[in-house]
């Protein structure tokens, strides 16, 4: 363990870099400049880049023909850390207990993109240059949407231009186990108003002669499933990409199965799509999903009204090869033909996000697996996909062209986004080592 790379991040997760929150504008801006000057006295030609929002850091090395370009992203900003009350010790004032370090960012993204930072850093002290031409591309606005990362990269397209992308974002499937992740879901969201009377009427007078919109919200959300858990709109599978047999196989190995699903949501039983695992269906299987539910009297007691209107919050997880904007048309379609005698409809499409699937077994995804095996030895890399959505990796591919490998050090435990975050201080180091795995195993993908 080499204490002054760890105390190095420790003075990282110092800075209360909570981007979605004004008053902490300028500490984003310490914390970017921080980075800079960390990237500057290795060596690297390092750019802060003011945006509309929180400034961006580009670092490089010198660039040489006939080499491997890549790029390395990760996020400085971080989620909130409310609620304080909950923290066992202050989420800006790091602290080691039992190996692991807790504070807000420790996992989520500091301490992953840090330790490629360090791995750089070690690699130019050692051999003098990097064996690929490095950009390193680290943002504070993940955590609010990367609302002017897109941008940023069409206006400099050209200086970004790169082979590759790697990113240390995502999970892995249990302590000690090398995971790569080739595939996410996408998402798409719709707000759904049934509208009846002009206004609440009471139910004693009017109750009977017309349809109430609560009763036509539920009837209309009970039919996007069957009884078996399928989503029941028309054409909504056309397009999914069905597992593959390796696949299953595959995730039949991962440690992690139905029973810590159970034990992890606790929920009294299991419950989805027909004929697939709880890893299937999340990883491999789109959903629809009730977000929320509102309408009619919410107070203490009752109430007897007949509300005017209800509504509903919808968000699908989609699997390549579904589309956003043709899966909410289809829904919308359902939902309008299905509309009960009596209220209106009323459907508003929010934001979305497209799948994302890359191959694990290509040149590049091949490099990446030799990589962490070589950072964490005596273990098979598990291949696996996940539920949720990173946006920016489909931004990459739409701006950039490139694809993007997901090689994630958090721990299923790490309470990103919440109370305690926490990483531990050997998959930090073990960050190092990949990254210094990486570089080399990338600059001959093919060997
Ligand atoms: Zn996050």
């Amino acid at each position: 363990m080499n204490q002054r790379q760890l105390d190095e991040y420790l003075d990282y997760l110092r800075f209360p870099s909570v981007s979605t929150d004004p008053a902490h504008k300028n500490d984003l801006v310490e914390c970017a400049e921080w980075l800079a000057a960390k990237l500057r006295a290795m060596g690297l030609a390092t750019v802060v880049h003011p945006t509309a929002g929180h400034p961006i850091v580009v670092a490089k090395n010198e660039h040489r023909p006939g080499r491997r370009t890549v790029m390395i992203y990760g996020h400085y900003d971080v989620q909130p850390a409310d609620p304080l009350a909950l923290w066992d010790s202050p989420p800006f004032e790091p602290r080691i207990a039992d190996d692991y370090v807790f504070a807000r960012g420790s996992a989520d993204n500091k301490g992953q993109h840090f330790a490629h930072v360090l791995g750089i850093e070690e690699t130019l002290r050692e051999r003098g240059e990097l064996p690929v031409n490095l950009i390193l591309l680290v943002e504070g606005e993940e955590e609010i949407g990367s609302e002017h990362l897109e941008q940023f990269l069409a206006t400099h397209r050209d200086e970004l231009r790169c082979d590759l992308i790697a990113i240390s974002d995502t999970g892995m499937v249990a302590k000690g186990q090398p995971t790569l992740s080739y595939g996410l879901r996408g998402v798409a969201a719709m707000e759904l108003r049934v509208k009846g009377p002009a206004s609440d009427l009471h139910s004693g007078i009017y109750g009977g002669a017309v349809m109430n919109p609560a009763t036509a919200l539920v009837r209309l959300l009970a039919t996007l499933h069957d009884d078996e858990g399928r989503v029941a709109v028309s054409g909504f599978y056309d397009t999914v990409l069905p597992l593959e047999k390796w696949e299953r196989d595959a995730w039949q190995q991962v440690p992690f199965g139905d029973a810590d699903f159970l034990n992890v949501t606790g929920a009294p039983e299991l419950f989805g799509e027909a004929g697939y695992t709880s890893l299937e269906r999340t990883w491999a299987r789109p959903t629809a999903e009730i977000n929320g539910i509102g309408g009619g009297f919410q107070g203490v007691g009752s109430k007897t009204v007949l509300p005017s209107e209800a509504f509903a919050k919808l968000t699908f997880r989609l699997v390549p090869n579904q589309q956003p904007d043709d899966i909410l048309a289809k829904v919308r379609a359902h939902l309008q033909a299905r509309c009960p005698r009596g209220v209106r409809v009323e459907i508003d499409c929010g934001h979305s996000g497209e799948p994302y699937v890359t191959d694990p077994n290509s040149p590049s995804s091949m490099a990446a697996r030799r990589a962490l095996q070589q950072a964490f030895p005596g273990k098979d890399v598990a291949l696996i996909r996940e539920g949720g959505s990173i946006p920016i990796v489909n931004t990459f591919k739409r701006v950039l062209g490139v694809e993007t490998l997901l090689l994630g050090l958090a721990l299923p435990d790490c309470r990103a986004h919440a109370p305690n975050e926490n990483f531990p201080v050997e998959n930090f180091f073990a960050g190092v080592r990949l990254n210094r795995a990486l570089l080399n195993e990338l600059a001959h993908p093919t060997q």
